[in-house]
């Protein structure tokens, strides 16, 4: 295991005995909150892989997938149904999906990335059953961005933060799923205190997981907009690095750190550019931490 932090890839070698990918596919499913302008930050393809093909077949996709991106680096994978809300999709149809991957031998469990007020009951009961059948491992990996209600309605996120907390709690009565939160950084009117006690509260939720972004403003979204019209401060990579410092002591040790920073597609990035990057980005906040002597929950740690 890291001993600075609890990473994905270090859980994952500790759990897996080796590295282990995430294989992105796509079902086709737009997302709800699109029919109510969509939130303001997001544009599909700024985080779509350009071999994902949402009219391919699943099994075709992951295939696609094991050549174009894992290329013999790993051997094992996780099912990562990040585009979109996958659970948006009829529960017949994830259920089958679901199903197929988790018959498959090199996938190790399922990744479901949605929105907290998409999670249907009649989902959750048979899709624990077929995880529990499985033994493999399965992470509903929550959108909310921020606990703040103000931030949520900014963000045209359309649901609150109890929605999330209960979301949370109706997933994690099944005791077979981990639950992640995703949470960004920097979303105008958010102070660096607001941004704390984001993470501070979904924590104290007993969350297993969670996937950190600074903001960043991708072409032909309302956040262009509003940035172009000067009303968006984004984090440099300084201020942002040092920002993390603050963050990582305040997440319980049990928490796996899934993402710390965002790379959208540089072509469709409009700021901040950053030009750097992502091991660089791993090895500078390392290199901060030995030096300042941190690890991921140290003020819990030192506040007992
Ligand atoms: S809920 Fe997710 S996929 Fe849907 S518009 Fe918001 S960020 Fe995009």
């Amino acid at each position: 295991m890291n001993q600075l932090m609890r990473t994905f890839s270090s859980v994952c070698r500790a759990r897996y005995g080796q590295a282990v990918g995430k294989v992105p596919v796509d079902i086709g499913r737009i997302c709800p909150n699109r029919s109510k302008g969509g939130c303001i930050f997001c544009r599909p393809a700024s985080f779509t892989p350009l071999y994902l093909e949402s009219t391919d077949a699943v099994i075709i996709q992951v295939e696609k997938a094991k050549e174009a991106m894992l290329r013999g680096r790993f051997k094992k994978y996780f099912a990562y149904f990040q585009q979109e809300t996958c659970t948006a999709a009829p529960v017949d149809e994830l259920l089958r999906l679901a199903s197929l991957l988790l018959h498959d031998d090199s996938c190790v469990g399922l990744i479901l990335s949605t929105r907290p007020d998409a999670v249907a009951a009649e989902l959750l009961a048979p899709l624990s059953e077929l995880i529990k059948a499985s033994g493999k491992d399965c992470l509903f990996e929550l959108g909310v961005q921020t606990v703040h209600e103000q931030g949520l309605q900014l963000l045209n996120r359309n649901h609150s933060y109890a929605d999330f907390a209960k979301a949370v709690t109706r997933i994690q009565q099944y005791g077979c799923f981990e639950v992640g939160a995703h949470l960004i950084f920097g979303i105008p009117g958010e102070r660096r205190s607001d941004m704390l006690e984001s993470v501070r509260t979904v924590c104290a939720l007993g969350i297993d997981a969670l996937k950190l972004h600074h903001l960043q403003v991708i072409q032909e979204t309302p956040l262009e907009k509003l940035y172009l019209a000067g009303g968006v401060e984004l984090f440099s990579l300084d201020s942002y690095l040092s920002f993390l410092l603050e963050v990582i002591v305040i997440i319980p040790e049990t928490v796996t750190l899934h993402r710390l920073w965002a790379t959208s597609h540089p072509d469709l990035l409009v700021a901040p550019k950053w030009n750097v990057l992502a091991s660089e980005l791993s090895k500078k906040l390392s290199e901060m931490m030995n030096q300042q002597g941190l690890w991921q929950g140290k003020a819990l740690a030192e506040s007992l």
